[in-house]
């Protein structure tokens, strides 16, 4: 049992130093405790009557049976600093390691593999980096969720498992606030072994003593506010209980980053003044918030009376601290006017008496991902500053200066206001999720993306023993609609696949299993077992009551669903998927609807952004027009590589659910679109992806033998046949050698500048009828297929023709020149189709990943109102009934669910500009 927490209030008062004083003395306050530092031992003094600590500088000490012996264990200017620290912070014990990150190591040590932590989604960056490194390397799982919102730590809570909540309060930059009272108490009643870790620096001591609210253990970054002065690192640990207390000397001892004697001399000293350096930091800073506030911009401040959660902070906290941010609404705005200050100073850090600022998103957070700050609500314009002790008149004039001098400010009736760049705002919130303030659960808007099928046109099968595939994309694509539920519900409808729906309440689905992967981080290689289990077993029908394709596109949805979601991200919405592609035809239909999956669920989840709001221009539309908003935006290029990354990487998982082992051609052209070259990791051959520049378009007949494949299967054959030859090991090498060397031939072919057109189609021609060849003697090739390619090699057409994906072809490519005769290739294709095959004539190497623009949607005018800039339509409940407008749509799920396949394409086109990767 851990002795009773003993508040800074019960510290022992002197005794009154006369007998004849009426008043007892009133217990010290915190800044007295502050300035006042007692000796360890009650009755030590030092043999000189030193006023301060001296520095114990020496690593041993002599003699046996001392205190000290050796400074790793111990040294008296540490323990001066120890007892120090503990009594400012209503701790039995507390210690002093060499820096805030080193005081988390130590506490982590407390954990063990197969053990669970909670721990909030917002975190410093190097509280982040070490979870991770305990997750990949010690066996401990890590539950990221948004501790801001209590009761979403309990599905995570798991008896005899949850062994540690790591909790920060208030959050940096955005200073949000978590109530470690009411987890702790949360916590307690179900998991009474887990142990509460509260990182106290953004308060020190001073204002937040979190022991006194359930905490077990607290630490600092002592480098900050108890220091002072930018001048030492260090950080401090603080707990009432004694077994915790024993493992942590323990580690202390054992590792050596006990604080230096110097170091410890330098804080002790540091310590000291805290109260009053924090008496006039938070005033000042409570001075420059309500400036910025009352200027117009957003200011994130728990002093401010409408700062989300002050009346929690107002509860566990003495003060509101000293670092507050600010939002301008354009970023290089705010580069400016970080620049133009010249009190304030650049740098990273805060709690020091010199003043800084920063732009968090390029500086602090820099390493951070961006998709990952945009994930985190961290705004790319946001600036923070770290209030320091100079005369508050010259903080807010300087500041003041900067906001002038850079246009962001102006003078009106007597006072500073901003200068407002409303439209700009609104937009670029929009484009990144708009998660400041807004009401996550009440979002309607629409996502609209589409991906792209491809063709293998050299390699398929054997990419996957490490042979180089070419692959491009065709304009054939898959489509994607979400649409706000606010019923706590998800569903799905695939109008395409024997009109599937289904819906599921998201409360219901297993997140008893599930192990959420914080944005920014990746999914491990394999597949999390338990989960498709899971979903399989007590979320999706019974496989015989559904068709399978539906099924499987279910439990892929549902799995990435799970996964990215979490904690309070559990966003509620219909999605419904149509594709132009045929299904199980060898033409990456999984890999486009994967990426359309990812890229939806990514956006809801606020995990990838799109760029910022596009460069306007003020034109006039017509002499004597006042002029209008314009964006010149040309729609092409603008998802960023990063984004598009962080798509492949969740599209590739959704690939692995559907078809176990893909190669990662297939998302990736569905992603980026074009033609590449793809090499997978783990073979002798340099792997990679590489776009195939200067890709000619080329004109292909995809013909689809509708006779259905299970690439997994056959997949599987192909490794079994490579194991089986053991009398001649070689023959399926050399297959796979004489594919790699038509992959790169045709890899020369299709860039060489100087080819003609003509060579090009006929050299192409031949690599097409070789590998089909190859194809034949892995045994992927089947009646149907060879049936195709016999009816296109026949007189008078004499095509080449070869299967084409890992699927065994499913699918035919049959390549058409330029100058064949369209009544020719008429027949051909009536010809095809009598035989009971699905002919498309296709190009490839076209778009990417596609995303409908928040920016514009380009529907015609109504009521006479041109559309100025906006999001995707928004869907309010009421209006999904009403959509059904001729003039436009306000939404476009009724419409997109109903339009017939072959019109698909156009209408999507014609729904307003699309931005792609
Ligand atoms: N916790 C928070 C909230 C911090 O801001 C920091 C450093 O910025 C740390 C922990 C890590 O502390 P240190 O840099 O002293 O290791």
């Amino acid at each position: 049992m851990s002795p009773p927490p003993k508040f800074v209030h019960d510290l022992p008062t002197p005794d009154p130093e006369s007998p004849s004083l009426s008043r007892p003395r009133q217990p010290y306050r915190f800044s007295t405790l502050c300035a006042t530092v007692d000796s360890p031992n009650g009755d030590h003094k030092d043999q000189h009557g030193s006023s301060s600590v001296p520095i114990y500088q020496t690593a041993t000490f002599k003699g046996i049976g001392g205190q000290y012996d050796y400074t790793r264990s111990g040294n008296p200017t540490r323990t001066h600093l120890e007892h120090h620290i503990a009594k400012i912070s209503s701790a039995e014990h507390a210690f002093a390691v060499s820096s805030g990150m080193a005081a988390l190591d130590v506490i982590t040590r407390i954990l063990k593999p197969g053990c669970e932590v909670i721990a909030g989604d917002d975190l410093y960056g190097g509280t982040n980096r070490l979870l991770t490194y305990l997750k990949s390397h010690m066996g401990v799982t890590v539950h990221h969720v948004d501790t801001t919102d209590a009761p979403t730590i309990l599905p995570f809570l798991n008896p005899g498992k949850t062994a540690m909540i790591l909790l920060e309060t208030p959050t940096n930059p955005l200073l949000k606030i978590v109530d470690i009272a009411r987890i702790s108490a949360m916590v307690k009643e179900r998991c009474e072994d887990a142990v509460i870790v509260v990182d106290n620096t953004m308060m020190s001591p001073y204002l937040q003593r979190p022991l006194e609210h359930g905490a077990d253990i607290v630490y600092d970054s002592a480098t900050k506010y108890l220091s002072g002065h930018h001048d030492l690192m260090a950080g401090v640990i603080t707990c009432n209980r004694d077994d915790l207390a024993k493992q942590i000397a323990f580690t202390i001892n054992s590792v050596g980053n006990g604080l230096t004697p110097f170091d410890s001399f330098l804080l002790l000293r540091g310590t000291k003044t805290l109260a009053i350096r924090m008496d006039r930091q938070q005033s000042t800073a409570m001075h420059v918030a309500q400036m910025l506030s009352r200027m117009g911009f957003v200011t994130h401040y728990p002093g401010l009376p409408n700062h989300p959660g002050k009346d929690i902070h107002d509860r566990i906290a003495d003060g509101y601290g000293a670092v507050l941010s600010f939002e301008t609404g354009d970023k290089e705005l705010s580069e400016r006017i970080v620049g133009a200050t010249r009190l304030w100073g650049i740098s990273v850090s805060f709690g020091a008496v010199n003043s800084l600022i920063s732009m968090p998103c390029v500086m602090s957070h820099a390493s951070i991902d961006p998709a990952t700050r945009a994930a985190r609500g961290l705004p790319e314009d946001l600036i923070r500053l770290c209030v320091g002790i100079e005369d508050p008149a010259d903080l807010l004039d300087d500041l003041q200066h900067a906001l002038v001098e850079t246009g962001a400010i102006t003078l009106a009736a007597d006072d500073y206001i901003r200068i407002p760049n409303t439209i700009n705002k609104a937009v670029e919130k929009l484009a990144l999720g708009d998660r400041i303030n807004s009401d996550r659960t009440r979002e309607n808007r629409e996502w609209f993306v589409s991906a792209p099928g491809k063709v293998i046109l050299f390699g398929e099968h054997a990419v996957v023993h490490g042979v180089t595939a070419v692959a491009a994309s065709v304009d054939l694509r898959c489509y994607a609609l979400t649409s706000s539920r606010h019923d706590k519900k998800v569903s799905v409808h695939f109008p395409d696949l024997d009109n599937y729906q289904h819906e599921w309440d998201i409360d219901d689905l297993p997140w008893d299993v599930v192990t959420s992967i914080p944005a920014g981080e990746e999914h491990p290689d394999t597949l999390d077992q338990k989960l498709i289990d899971a979903i399989n077993t007590r979320v999706l029908p019974p496989a015989d009551q559904v068709p399978r394709s539906a099924n499987n596109a279910s439990l892929a949805f549902l799995y990435l669903y799970m996964t990215i979601a979490h904690g309070a991200e559990r966003p509620s919405f219909h999605i419904v998927t149509r594709s132009t592609l045929p299904v199980s035809a060898g033409l990456g239909s999984s890999a486009s609807f994967s990426v359309c999956v990812a890229t939806t669920l990514l956006l809801l989840t606020k995990r990838i952004a799109l760029p910022p709001f596009p460069p306007r221009t003020r034109e006039s539309a017509e002499p004597g027009d006042p002029g209008h908003l314009h964006i010149t935006h040309h729609g092409r290029r603008a998802i960023t590589q990063e984004t598009a990354t962080e798509v492949n990487r969740w599209a590739f998982i959704a690939e692995k659910v559907l078809h176990g082992n893909p190669s990662g051609v297939d998302n990736s052209v569905a992603v980026f679109g074009g033609a590449l070259a793809y090499t997978r990791s783990g073979f002798s051959r340099k792997s990679g992806m590489e776009q195939i520049q200067g890709f000619k378009s080329l004109r292909f007949l995809l013909t689809n033998s509708k006779v259905p494949r299970d690439t997994k299967r056959l997949v599987a054959g192909v490794a079994q046949m490579k194991m089986q030859c053991a009398q001649d090991p070689e023959v399926v090498e050399k297959l796979l050698d004489a594919i790699q060397t038509i992959s790169d031939e045709a890899r020369r072919a299709l860039a060489d500048p100087e080819l003609s057109r003509e060579s090009l189609l006929s050299a192409l021609s031949a690599l097409i009828n070789e590998n089909h060849a190859h194809l034949v003697a892995l045994g992927v090739s089947h009646p149907a297929l060879e049936a195709i390619k016999a009816l296109a090699g026949s007189d008078p057409y004499n095509l080449s023709t070869k299967l084409t994906g890992a699927g065994g072809g499913g699918c035919a490519v049959t390549l058409v020149p330029d100058d064949f005769q369209e009544t020719v290739l008429d027949t051909l294709v009536a010809a095809l189709r009598n035989e009971n095959f699905q002919p498309y004539l296709t190009a490839v190497g076209g778009s990417g990943l596609g995303i409908l623009s928040p920016y514009d949607h380009g529907l015609p005018a109504r009521n006479g109102q041109v559309p100025g800039p906006m999001t995707p339509p928004e869907t309010p409940a009421e209006e999904l009934a009403a959509a059904d407008d001729a003039q436009g749509p306000a939404s476009l799920l009724t419409h997109f669910e109903n339009v017939t396949l072959a019109q698909l394409p156009t209408w999507a086109e014609e729904r307003g500009r699309w931005l792609y990767v």
